[in-house]
């Protein structure tokens, strides 16, 4: 439980006290604590069983992401795998995944079809706690608002300050 923390730690580092907490921030923070870039991809995952992989090349990690997800599965999609790469987890390269050709630099591949149910597990369960983080974030930012109509509408969305 103690990588758990320490993964979201380090997902949440730079946003601390910022009052924009985005998801886009926290892959900043990853980042920053990798040394290395984190690049994400839209791509056409529609004939295979999965919405999102981790590609661990050598010299940065790229997530694709299914272009026909939904904005809400993309950024769940994007969290998950943001858990593998921060929680260590070692990818393989899985038969019935064919990525596209210019991805193919024998990067380790992680995806929610892998053989190891715990480590699919663990970035699930990332995956949620860092989009509980992100909504206790916005809450915070949600009690401060000025207008009366803005806390009613933001409380009417399900926002409980
Ligand atoms: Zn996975």
């Amino acid at each position: 439980m103690e990588r758990m923390r320490c993964a979201l730690r380090t997902a949440i580092a730079d946003s601390a006290g910022n009052d924009t907490v985005t998801l886009d921030r926290c892959i900043e923070s990853a980042e920053h604590a990798r040394g290395r870039a984190i690049k994400i991809r839209a791509v056409d995952l529609s004939e295979t069983l999965v919405f999102g992989l981790w590609v661990d090349l050598p010299t940065h990690d790229l997530i694709l992401v299914d272009r026909y997800a939904t904005p809400a599965h993309r950024g769940h999609i994007i969290e998950h795998e943001l858990g593998h790469i921060l929680l260590g987890h070692r990818g393989t390269f899985p038969g019935d995944i064919e990525p596209a050709p210019d991805v193919m630099h024998r990067g380790a591949v992680l995806c929610r079809q892998s053989a190891d149910a715990e480590i699919e597990h663990e970035a699930e369960l990332f995956a949620r706690l860092l989009r509980c983080e992100l909504h206790k974030q916005q809450l915070r930012r949600c009690g401060s608002l000025e207008s009366d109509s803005a806390r009613r509408l933001a409380l009417s969305l399900g926002y409980r300050p």
